[in-house]
This record gives C-alpha cells, structure tokens and sequence, in this order.
C-alpha cells in the first residue's frame, strides 16, 4: 500500500496534513474511489469525469486534467505493486489559515492505493441483510463530498442492527444506499432511482445499465417507494467495492424468496465477464 500527497510518495501512516488543511477541517473536498481489477483500472475515465463534476459543483478550481489524473494514479498502483487494489483519490481547497471564504491557495491531491479484499463468497451467495432509514443528507448528493456524516450514521445503524447497508428514504421514495446505488426487480425488469440532485451517479450504476441491454432485461430509471422496496421481487445494490450484491432482506423481511435472485445473479455474472475482459 502507497499513500501519496500534492507530488509525493508518502507511506500510509506517515504524519502530513497540516492542521489547517480544508478537507481535515471543513470536509471541503471531493473524492473518487476506483477499483483495479489485475492491475487494470475498471471504468477510471468515468470516474475522473465525475471528480472533476464534483470540484466544479462545489467550485474548486483544478488544473489536472483527466490524462494527468490517469497517469498519477497509474503511477501510484505501480509504485504499490499491488495487482488488486482501490484507489481512494481525495481534493480539497487547499492549506490555509481556518476562514470559511475560498482561500487563495492551490488545492490539495491526495491518495491512497490499499489491497482490495472482496465481499466474501459467503456474502455473494446468500446476500446480506439491510435496513431503511430517513435520507437525512443535504439538497446536493449528486457530489461526491467529503462530507459523509449522515451516511456514517446510518450506515453505523445499520451494522448495529445486524445489518450491511442502510437504504435511505427521502419523502416515501427509496434514494439510494449510504454508499452504493439501490435496484428492484418487479416482473423481471429492473428499476432504479433516476439521476438528480438526491443520488450519486454511480459508475457501477452505468456499468449495470449497460450491462441489462445483451441480457435482454428492462432497465427502468424511475422512482420506487418503500412499500415497493418491500414487496420486489429481487433488491441489489450497486458500488464500485460492493459490485453488484444481492439484498435478502429489509427491515427483518424476506425480499421475495429471501435468497439472491436471477436476475441479479444474472447481472453480477455479466459484471464479471466485463471485468474480466478489461
Ligand atoms: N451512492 C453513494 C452515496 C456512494 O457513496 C457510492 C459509492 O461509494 C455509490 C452510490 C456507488 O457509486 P460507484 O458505483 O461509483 O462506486
């Protein structure tokens, strides 16, 4: 494992963000999380589009353009000589003496390259268990923000419940998971919240979509609520860690026959199949 920060190859647990630093004092950064799958990078273009989306939603200016990004983070998976890793790559406005106005002052890049160690087969094949719980997060989720405190909590909430992921609940309808994107099945199709401001884009998300075409499975963005969460057929989650994970159960409920279903077997041996042709 390899840490890295603004030109310098750091080891993980080494002391260097000042105390005034933006992301440390404010959450005033955004960040990226991109899997290497054999030393290859899976969908990274994708990813670096959306970070740099993210900076010009919260208006921090970078000069790395998406090429630069791609070659410091190849950089940093070869100085790791890890094969199988994720890339946590994080922005923030900079070093500077604690004010909430802009700084005038370069922004900050950091990094972290660590072994990815998968969901166990365990999981894969009998699905974890979640919980609903109120999306309490602000009017702009579509940003990959630093600021992760509500997902924390739910999240936290959740794992005390017995629980792997939290479904938040914004108005009735389903957004998404604390961190991964959320999908029903219902008559065979699939459904998933459309993009807005209330969900993260996600990649996988993407990679799903395009996934469903071949495997001749309608794919629908439209909005479901709980009690529609409740009665589907089949419920996985989607997240560039996670892959594509089977939900069993909600709430203490069976989800359909409380085991992985087709569909979503289905789709995550499809998600293999492209990540092995990378
Ligand atoms: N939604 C939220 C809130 C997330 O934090 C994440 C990823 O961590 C996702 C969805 C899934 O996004 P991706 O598939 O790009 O990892």
């Amino acid at each position: 494992e390899i840490g890295y920060i603004n030109g310098e190859f750091v080891s993980l647990n080494e002391k260097v963000i000042p105390i005034d630093e933006r992301g440390h004092q404010f959450g005033d950064g955004v960040y990226e999380v991109i899997r290497i799958y054999d030393g290859k990078p899976f969908m990274m273009e994708e990813h670096l589009e959306r970070l740099i989306n993210s900076a010009k939603a919260i208006r921090l200016p970078i000069t790395e353009s998406v090429d630069d990004f791609k070659s410091l983070i190849m950089k940093a998976v070869e100085k790791s000589e890890l094969h199988n890793c994720n890339v946590y790559l994080q922005i923030t406005r900079g070093i500077a003496t604690r004010q909430h106005l802009f700084p005038n002052v370069p922004a900050s890049i950091s990094m972290t390259v660590r072994e990815a160690n998968p969901l166990s087969d365990e999981m894969r094949n009998t699905g974890v268990t979640a919980i609903t719980h109120e999306d309490e997060r602000w009017a702009n989720c579509y940003i990959k923000s630093l600021n992760l405190l509500p997902n924390i909590l739910a999240k936290q909430v959740a794992h005390e419940a017995g629980c792997f992921e939290a479904i938040l609940v914004r108005d009735g309808y389903v957004t998404e998971g604390t961190s991964s994107n959320m999908f029903i099945v219902k008559n065979g199709a699939v459904y998933t919240t459309p993009l807005s401001k209330h969900i993260l884009p996600g990649i996988t998300r993407i990679a799903v979509k395009e996934i469903a075409n071949p495997l001749q499975i309608n794919f629908y963005e439209e909005h479901f609520t709980e009690d529609q969460l409740m009665s589907a057929e089949e419920i996985f989650m989607t997240s560039t860690t996670a892959e594509v994970l089977p939900i069993v159960r909600v709430n203490d409920k069976p989800i359909g026959h409380g085991v992985p279903g087709e569909v979503t077997k289905k789709l995550y041996e499809q998600f293999k199949r492209k990540v092995e042709t990378l």
